[in-house]
């Protein structure tokens, strides 16, 4: 690890300038195939799509899935609500038979879909549910509000978002099942999951995991023998861990290199003045409003604030009043409008959707 350091630190802008610089020598490079990723900052960047990462990145995910009591076998049934925008007029379902993932729209997680969703979980026999953190929230909700229990499940999985404590709180009190949440990127440098005691342990067999004193996570890759980055700032920031080489009663050795995951660098939200205010503050007060579904703060560069919430139970005037306030109380005097919307949309690019997101430039 102290060698490594001895490298500078590499980023999306340094590779975006001569990627040819970043593959391996040997390599043809006109047979590569790339890979479009949609960053936040709405810069384009690719990487190079290759069979070998893809395989391993495969069967790390049957280790990971595994994580939890129930242990994921090669081609188990899997409910998949992420990663599917079916055109309009499209069926809100497909199956993936080599995989024997059953997807689910996350644009319909709604009302009127709900049989569908039912009848694919009833057919399926699925004991494992995939999906963003948002897809499985709203599931959850819907489930809830009709009185509907699906015991199948019993390993969920959520990746590609952040995981708010409200998303958490709310699934694992329905479904009474693990959770566990994975984190990795197209970059293919590092990919860290939970276990079923909450920690978040590296596949130190697949990349190595740094966190920088700003709490950014440095990910050198050990798999991607075409394009393998090393020491790489993922723009990503980790929530850091209080103590040192915490062992987890699971008994996996995996080092755990942080207790989680807080979002993207770039979507963090400036006080007047541009200090940086870490996200989690947001995500704490808004733990407080529990008529609140879901929201969107987004931040103009003039650091003005329009923020979207969608309600449970619809807010009094005293409950807007004191979000007005929470938000001043971080951000200082910075314009903020609040609409409150049916729902928050979800990314038709990404498939995300974004709790976050900041036009601020430094
Ligand atoms: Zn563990």
């Amino acid at each position: 690890m102290q060698e490594l350091k001895k490298l500078p630190l590499i980023n999306k802008d340094i590779i975006r300038q001569n990627p040819l610089d970043f593959i391996r020598e040997d390599k043809n490079i006109n047979n590569l195939q790339w890979k479009s990723t949609s960053g936040s900052s709405g810069k384009p960047f690719k990487v190079p799509k290759h069979y070998f990462s893809d395989a391993i990145e495969v069967i790390l995910g049957y280790r990971a899935w595994s994580f939890g009591k129930f242990s994921y076998r090669l081609r188990e049934p899997a409910i998949v609500i992420r990663s599917f925008s079916p055109k309009e007029n499209e069926p809100i379902h497909k199956r993936d038979i080599i995989r024997n993932f059953w997807y689910l729209s996350p644009y319909h997680i709604n009302d009127g879909h709900l049989p569908i969703f039912l009848k694919t979980f009833k057919k399926s026999q699925a004991k494992v549910l995939k999906g963003y953190p948002s897809s499985v929230y709203i599931l959850t909700l819907l489930l809830k509000k009709h009185n509907i229990k699906l015991p199948q499940i019993q390993t969920i999985i959520t990746s590609s978002e952040t995981m708010l404590p409200k998303y958490r709180n709310e699934i694992e009190s329905y479904w009474q099942c693990d959770v566990l949440d994975w984190y990795g990127q197209n970059e293919r440098t590092v990919t860290v999951q939970q276990c079923s005691y909450g920690n978040y342990h590296n596949n130190d067999d697949y990349g190595i995991c740094e966190i920088d004193t700003d709490n950014t996570i440095i990910a050198t890759s050990l798999n991607n023998d075409i394009m393998p980055l090393l020491r790489y700032h993922t723009n990503d920031k980790a929530i850091p861990l209080h103590e040192k080489n915490i062992t987890c009663e699971c008994g996996r050795a995996m080092h755990i290199p942080f207790k989680g995951i807080e979002g993207r660098q770039d979507d963090i939200l400036y006080k007047e003045g541009k200090e940086a205010i870490p996200t989690i503050n947001f995500y704490n007060l808004m733990e407080k409003f529990q008529n609140i579904k879901q929201f969107y703060i987004l931040q103009e560069e003039d650091l003005s604030v329009n923020m979207e919430i969608s309600e449970n139970q619809p807010l009094n005037d005293n409950e807007l009043l004191q979000l007005k306030e929470g938000i001043i109380q971080r951000l200082g005097n910075v314009p903020l409008q609040i609409n409150v919307v049916k729902e928050i949309q979800r990314n038709k690019q990404t498939d995300k959707v974004k709790i976050i997101e900041s036009k601020v430039k430094l």
